[in-house]
């Protein structure tokens, strides 16, 4: 079933320069960008985006991360995507990603892990409406 997902290439991976090897990793998997967007967030960007987390231990640091500097926030579609997109991503943490994924060729640590993927289909919708009107998104 064709479906569409949210991705971000986070503020680390686009300080190394690795915008261009991510999106070619979602092309070869069959995922589609269907929407793209560069951007810088903002505090309050970033908290409601991970409003979700609010109470973690790591919220505050994880919103400091995501405002220091750009980001690409991506729809991507495809069968499969959501969980296609996780299975490329890697584990959350880098160290227990499996060779190969995303997290594990450009992800440094648990929080700085290169790219972010809505996790559910319900997820999904809010994240893609948080960043894009319908307008924005093609196909
Ligand atoms: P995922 O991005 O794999 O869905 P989570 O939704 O659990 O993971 O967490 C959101 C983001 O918060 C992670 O991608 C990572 O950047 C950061 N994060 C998660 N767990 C930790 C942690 N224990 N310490 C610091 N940062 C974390
Ligand atoms: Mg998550």
């Amino acid at each position: 079933m064709s479906e569409r997902t949210l991705a971000i290439i986070k503020p680390d991976a686009v300080r190394k320069n690795a915008i261009g090897d991510i999106i070619a990793r979602y092309d070869k998997a069959g995922l589609k960008p269907v929407a793209i967007r560069m951007m810088q967030f903002s505090k309050a960007t970033a908290e409601g985006f991970y409003a979700v987390h609010k109470a973690r231990p790591f919220f505050d640091s994880l919103c400091t991360f995501m405002v220091s500097g750009p980001v690409v926030v991506l729809v991507l579609q495809g069968d499969n995507a959501i969980k296609k997109n996780r299975e490329l991503m890697g584990a959350t943490d880098p160290a227990k990603a499996e060779a190969g994924t995303i997290r594990k060729v450009h992800g440094a640590n648990i929080e700085f892990n290169a790219v972010h993927g809505s996790d559910s289909p319900e997820t999904a919708k809010f994240e893609i409406g948080y960043f894009f009107a319908e307008m924005d998104v093609v196909g």
